[in-house]
């Protein structure tokens, strides 16, 4: 691509028609970081040009997709999505606008960073943004067990004409286009097909009790009010205060915000990543009476 766009003195990546003229630009070269000229006479097309009279980098599409999609997401705070796996909206509109509390950029969660952390009233949401490289499975694996909802953004098939409508209309096809986001968790679950010729045979006693196991529950007494821990099948861990406490309510909301849990109001708990289980015990057990 030619050079004509550039990162300005904010980081935000500017067109050539946005800026001032010369120096005065105050902008970078987003491959180098040199320093560039805006150089905007009647006689060439308007362009950018190194300070340094080195020669022109050439931009590569990738790079300049993926900073410019984290850009328009964190400045938008929002982003509209198709509807999550096994949701079904009531309207005609098979897709709605998620809106943000905050976003941050390349934030850890364990051993894996995701693109883009969103953190809404409910909890977070990754953003993964695809220009080359695609979701794999083991990176499907890792977000599986962070339990954390994650939308892959597909940028791979977007031809960019780097003026400044052509940065405008790629933004909206960015925040609105729900053809190329897709859910990366939660995932409906597949359903398991068992052959009659495989499956072990059990004789059972009828003297044995086939009652269900009730769950591994542990109960902490947090000023007086029970807080259950539990593991679910497929491996959150869930929280729930079995009264209503405003002080225990603004304890489990800190819980969730430092270890990426999200309150699920149909179960009034809040649902938290395996990883967190070991430090959420602790934490339970510290505030214990
Ligand atoms: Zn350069």
């Amino acid at each position: 691509m030619a050079m004509t766009i550039a990162v300005d003195v904010n980081s935000q990546i500017v067109s050539i028609d946005d800026v001032e003229r010369g120096l005065a630009c105050s902008c970078r070269c987003i491959e180098c970081n040199e320093l560039l000229i805006a150089k905007k006479g009647s006689q060439r097309i308007p362009h950018f040009s190194h300070a340094s009279l080195k020669k022109s980098c050439e931009i590569a599409p990738e790079s300049f997709l993926h900073r410019y999609a984290k850009q328009v997401v964190k400045e938008s705070l929002g982003l509209q999505l198709p509807p999550l796996p096994g949701h079904f909206p009531d309207s005609e509109d098979q897709s709605s606008w998620w809106d943000f509390r905050s976003v941050r950029a390349e934030c850890w969660m364990g051993d894996f960073r995701p693109d883009i952390c969103a953190e809404l009233a409910d909890g977070p949401l990754l953003i993964e943004i695809a220009c080359t490289s695609f979701v794999h499975d083991e990176k499907q694996a890792r977000i599986e067990q962070l339990g954390i909802r994650t939308v892959e953004l597909d940028l791979s098939g977007l031809v960019v004409r780097p003026s400044a409508d052509g940065l405008l209309e790629l933004k909206a096809v960015i925040l609105h286009n729900t053809s190329l986001k897709r859910w990366v968790y939660p995932l409906l679950p597949q359903p398991t097909v068992v052959s009659a010729s495989t499956l072990p045979i059990v004789e059972i006693d009828s003297r044995q009790n086939l009652s269900p196991q009730p769950d591994a529950r542990m109960r902490f007494t947090i000023q007086g009010i029970w807080v259950d821990l539990r593991v679910l099948e497929f491996g959150a861990v869930v929280v729930r205060s079995v009264a209503y406490s405003p002080t225990i309510a603004e304890v489990l909301k800190r819980l969730a915000w430092q270890y990426s849990g999200r309150y699920v109001p149909n179960y009034k708990n809040w649902m938290f990543p395996l990883w967190a289980k070991s430090t959420l015990i602790e934490q339970l057990a510290a505030l214990e009476n």
